[in-house]
């Protein structure tokens, strides 16, 4: 198969994408560990901590392209028993997954829904934070995302976006370029089969706005106080809002 995902229309892009996660959601956990040689556990750990769930009161958590459940399970963990999640992905083969993964675990306090970033089936004004981790570079129209984002949680809620960015370390920046392009199609081919949605993955990655832009695209949603702090060199960011 060939997708060929250079300049595909916008309408045409998700079907793409939703058949990229088709095709690995069941190697989806084990590729992250891979690809990112583990770290993609510290970038998701520093996002709960920048969240920090309380302990002790209500908090109703959304989690958008939550795919298998790991920004889920760890919101879950780091609240308290009246933490509540919910997962929101487009892709029911990543929700069966997620929903493998966590068994009977969270009870009441875990739920999944099928369902787009760009016009959520939710209510208006009810989360107390959104978050999205390597999702939104996914979604064809992102300012409708966001706009979704801040529709959705309640005053003083807060939007926490993980996604890859932009490398700006000498020496780290050469050889990030080289590991994309070479080793992450062919690890991609080796374990899935194939290497294309993974060629798709490293585009996806290039074409997404600087740190900056993607600033002001949360600012202009209608966010407070948008500002973003890269991790690891650049290889990821978390960009941060408020509804106030
Ligand atoms: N958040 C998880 C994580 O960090 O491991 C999964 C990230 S995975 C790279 C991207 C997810 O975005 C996939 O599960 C995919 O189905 C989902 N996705 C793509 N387009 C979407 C859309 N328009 N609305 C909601 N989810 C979407």
């Amino acid at each position: 198969t060939h997708f060929g995902f250079r300049d595909v229309p916008l309408a045409r892009k998700q079907g793409l994408v939703d058949d990229v996660f088709h095709k690995v959601a069941d190697r989806y956990d084990l590729m992250n560990d891979l690809m990112s040689a583990g770290m993609h556990r510290l970038w998701k750990d520093a996002l709960i901590s920048m969240l920090r769930p309380p302990h002790h009161h209500a908090f109703h958590h959304l989690d958008v392209a939550g795919g298998t459940g790991d920004i889920a399970f760890r919101v879950l963990q780091a609240g308290g028993p009246r933490t509540a999640v919910t997962i929101l992905d487009i892709n029911g083969d990543m929700l069966r997954v997620g929903r493998e993964r966590a068994g009977d675990k969270y009870g009441e306090r875990l739920r999944f829904v099928q369902g787009n970033a760009e016009t959520l089936p939710l209510p208006s004004s009810t989360y107390d934070a959104y978050t999205i981790a390597f999702g939104i570079r996914n979604v064809p129209d992102i300012p409708a995302a966001l706009r979704e984002a801040y529709r959705v949680l309640r005053r003083g809620g807060r939007f926490l976006c993980l996604e890859f960015s932009r490398v700006d370390v000498p020496l780290l920046d050469a050889f990030y370029d080289a590991y994309s392009f070479n080793v992450i199609p062919g690890l991609g081919r080796l374990v899935t089969g194939d290497g294309e949605p993974y060629r798709y993955l490293v585009e996806s990655i290039r074409k997404f706005p600087t740190p900056d832009a993607f600033t002001d695209m949360i600012t202009e949603a209608g966010f407070a106080r948008a500002s973003y702090r890269p991790l690891s060199g650049g290889i990821v960011a978390i960009h941060s809002g408020w509804k106030v």
